[in-house]
């Protein structure tokens, strides 16, 4: 991709994200105003801290979450349960600053 923005628009950029993220080798990532962003993760499913500071992201895994959330949908007849989670805080150099 060149990055004048001469032959490469914006929307097209996106679309090719979006089609990334769709096959899984980017993750998409909902900002908390509302924006999406993509990044670049770890293969396989995992959730994210994201600082709504600096915009620093931490892969994190809940298998917790990922049980509860099977029991849950199931007792209400549901199968192949795909879920985003992503939470918004403060890093640590954002809140010892
Ligand atoms: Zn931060
Ligand atoms: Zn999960």
């Amino acid at each position: 991709m060149r990055h004048d923005g001469s032959t490469v628009g914006l929307a097209t950029v996106y679309r090719a994200l979006q089609a990334m993220a769709a096959s899984g080798e980017v993750d998409s990532i909902r900002t908390p105003d509302g924006q999406i962003a993509y990044r670049t993760c770890t293969p396989g499913h995992h959730h994210h801290l994201v600082c709504r500071s600096c915009g620093r992201t931490v892969e994190i895994s809940l298998p917790g979450l990922e049980e509860q959330t099977r029991k849950i949908a199931g007792q209400y007849g549901f199968a192949e349960i795909d879920h985003e989670v992503e939470f918004f805080g403060t890093c640590a150099d954002c809140s010892s600053k």
